[in-house]
C-alpha cells in the first residue's frame, strides 16, 4: 500500500504542484494531503485506509452523501448505455425542466461542464445582449478561474493571497470593476457614476469562498433595482448554494419561496421534526442546541423578493459528476447560439452521465434531505461556537443557510476586508487537530464547511464530528 507521501511526491513529479485545483495541496495548511480512495454516506478512506468523517463533501456537489445508491445506479445505468455521443439526449432536457421546476426564472437552462464555464458564459451573454462591456463583482466572491472574474476572487485565489492571476491580461482585467461585498453604498455610487457602461453585475447568491458571509439587508435586492433601472443584467451565481441551502438555492431560501411550499405539507414537516428528534437524541451534544434558522443568519432579510436577470449553477446540480448551468428569461437566453450571437459550446455539454446524475440527486433532495443538511449544520456551528467560547478563541460563526465556517475574528465579518483581517494562523492546528481525529475540514479557512444528509443519518459519523470538537478549538487557541 502506498502513503499518501509517496502518492503525493509521484504526483508532483507529473502534475504541478501533485494536485488539479491549488487548494487541494494542503499549502495554507501545510502537510501532506490525503489521497482519497473511496468514499460512502458521509465517509472518506485514503490511501492508507484511513477514515474520515467528510464535511467537504466534494466543495459542495455531495449533498446526499458519497456513492448514494440512488445516484450510482443511474449513472451506471446511463453508462452502460453510452458515455457521450456529442447529441442533444432527453435527459439533458429532463434536466432542463427540473432546473426550472425549482427556478422558475430560469426559463431556459444551457448545461455546460464546470461553473467556470458556467459564468464566463453568462458575462459573454450579458455582454452581448446589453452592448456594454464593463462587469461588476465583489471583492472576495470567487465565480471560477475565467480572465474577468480573478480579481480579488475568494476561494484559492484568497487561500493563496493572490490579488489576482499572472496571465490575465491587464486590458481584460480593467473591464472589471470591483467592489466591496455587502456595501449599497459603493454600489450606488458605482452605478451613478458608470451604469450606462455596465453590462452586469455578477454576485454569488450568499458569499461562501471568503468563508461564509451572508448578503445582509437590501444588498441583493439593490443590486437587482439599479441593474434593471440602468439596463444592466444581475447575475445570481448559485454554482455552490443552488439546489444546496433550498430546492430553489439563495434566491429561494431568502425570497420565502422555499421552505414555504414545504411547511404547508405538514405531515411532512412532522415526519422531519421526528427524524430530526430521534437523531437529536442520540447525539453527543454538551452544549444547548442552537434555535431556528433565523438567528444564526444574522443580517440576512428573508423574505425580500429580486428577480436575477441569469443564473449560474454547478456543483450538486451535477450530483459530483462534472455538470454545470445557466438559466434566465427565455428571450435572453435565446441570444445564445444556434439561436443568437453569442457563442458557447461544448463537446461534453450536457453529458448523459453528468445528467443522470444530476437528475437522480435532484430527485432525491426532498424536503427531508433539506432539513437533514440544515440539522447537521445548526449542531456542528453550535459545537464550534460553544467550544471556541469556552477556549475564549475570538470567532464568528458565518452563516448561510446550511453553509457555515469559522471566522478567527471578534467582529461579524460582512466582507473580504473583515474576512481577511481574521487571526489566520489559528485555523491550521485546528485542521490537523480535526484530521488526527478523523474530521475532513476543506485545508483553508476561507472555505465553507458542508454537510450531507447522509451524515445527519449517522449518528456515530456525527458524534466523531461533536468529539472531535473541542481539541479541534482548544488547538486554535494555542
Ligand atoms: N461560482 C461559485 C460561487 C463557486 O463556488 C465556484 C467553485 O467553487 C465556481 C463558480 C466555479 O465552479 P467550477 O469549480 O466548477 O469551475
Amino acid at each position: 500500500m502506498s502513503t499518501n507521501a509517496e502518492l503525493f511526491r509521484n504526483a508532483q513529479a507529473v502534475i504541478p504542484g501533485g494536485v488539479d485545483s491549488p487548494v487541494r495541496a494542503y499549502g495554507s495548511v501545510g502537510g501532506t494531503p490525503s489521497f482519497i480512495d473511496h468514499a460512502k454516506g458521509a465517509r472518506l478512506w485514503d490511501a492508507e485506509g484511513r477514515e474520515f468523517v467528510d464535511l467537504v463533501c466534494s466543495w459542495g456537489p455531495m449533498l446526499l452523501g458519497h456513492a448514494d445508491a440512488r445516484v450510482v445506479e443511474a449513472v451506471q445505468e446511463a453508462a452502460a448505455r453510452g458515455l457521450s455521443f456529442g447529441a442533444p439526449t432527453s435527459a439533458e432536457t429532463a434536466l432542463a425542466e427540473a432546473v426550472r421546476a425549482r427556478v422558475p426564472l430560469a426559463e431556459k437552462v444551457r448545461f455546460v461542464s464546470t461553473g467556470t464555464e458556467a459564468t464566463m458564459t453568462a458575462i459573454r451573454l450579458a455582454r452581448g445582449a446589453t452592448g456594454r462591456d464593463y462587469i461588476v463583482k465583489f471583492a472576495g466572491n470567487y465565480h471560477g478561474h475565467s480572465d474577468g472574474l480573478l480579481s480579488e476572487a475568494g476561494s484559492g485565489v484568497a487561500t493563496g493571497g493572490l490579488p489576482s492571476s499572472a496571465g490575465v491580461p491587464a486590458g481584460v482585467a480593467a473591464l472589471t470593476i470591483v467592489l466591496p461585498y455587502n456595501d449599497v453604498a459603493a454600489l450606488r455610487e458605482c452605478f451613478a457614476a458608470r451604469g450606462a457602461e455596465i453590462a452586469g453585475v455578477i454576485v454569488e447568491g450568499a458569499a461562501a469562498n471568503m468563508g461564509v458571509v451572508a448578503p445582509r439587508g437590501e444588498f441583493l435586492t439593490e443590486i437587482a433595482r439599479l441593474c434593471h433601472e440602468s439596463g444592466a443584467l444581475m447575475i445570481q451565481d448559485e454554482v455552490l448554494t443552488g439546489f444546496r441551502v433550498s430546492p430553489a438555492g439563495w434566491w429561494g431560501l431568502s425570497t420565502g419561496r422555499w421552505p414555504r411550499e414545504a411547511q404547508e405539507d405538514s405531515a411532512k414537516d412532522q415526519a422531519i421534526e421526528e427524524s430530526a428528534a430521534t437523531s437529536r437524541a442520540n447525539l453527543k451534544l454538551g452544549f444547548e442546541p442552537p434555535t431556528g434558522r433565523a438567528a444564526q443568519n444574522e443580517g440576512v432579510v428573508f423574505g425580500a423578493d429580486w428577480s436575477p436577470d441569469l443564473f449560474t449553477f454547478g456543483k450538486v446540480v451535477g450530483g459530483g459528476m462534472p455538470l454545470a448551468a445557466l438559466g434566465g428569461r427565455a428571450e435572453l437566453m435565446d441570444q445564445l447560439a444556434p439561436l443568437g450571437p453569442v457563442y458557447q459550446a461544448g463537446t461534453l455539454s450536457g453529458n448523459p452521465l453528468s445528467c443522470a446524475a444530476g437528475l437522480a440527486t435532484l430527485a432525491a433532495a426532498d424536503e427531508a434531505v433539506y432539513a437533514a443538511v440544515d440539522a447537521a449544520a445548526d449542531t456542528i456551528a453550535g459545537a464550534l461556537d460553544a467550544a471556541l467560547n469556552a477556549e475564549g478563541v475570538p470567532h464568528f460563526i458565518g452563516r448561510a443557510g446550511s453553509l457555515f465556517s469559522v471566522f478567527f475574528s471578534e467582529a461579524p465579518v460582512v466582507d473580504y476586508a473583515g474576512a481577511k483581517a481574521q487571526e489566520t494562523w489559528r485555523f491550521a492546528p485546528m485542521f490537523w487537530e480535526f484530521h488526527r481525529q478523523g474530521v475532513m475540514i476543506a485545508p483553508s479557512v476561507f472555505e465553507a464547511w458542508f454537510t450531507s444528509a447522509a451524515l445527519w443519518q449517522d449518528d456515530s459519523a456525527m458524534n466523531q464530528v461533536l468529539d472531535a470538537v473541542p481539541a479541534a478549538c482548544k488547538a486554535a487557541a494555542e
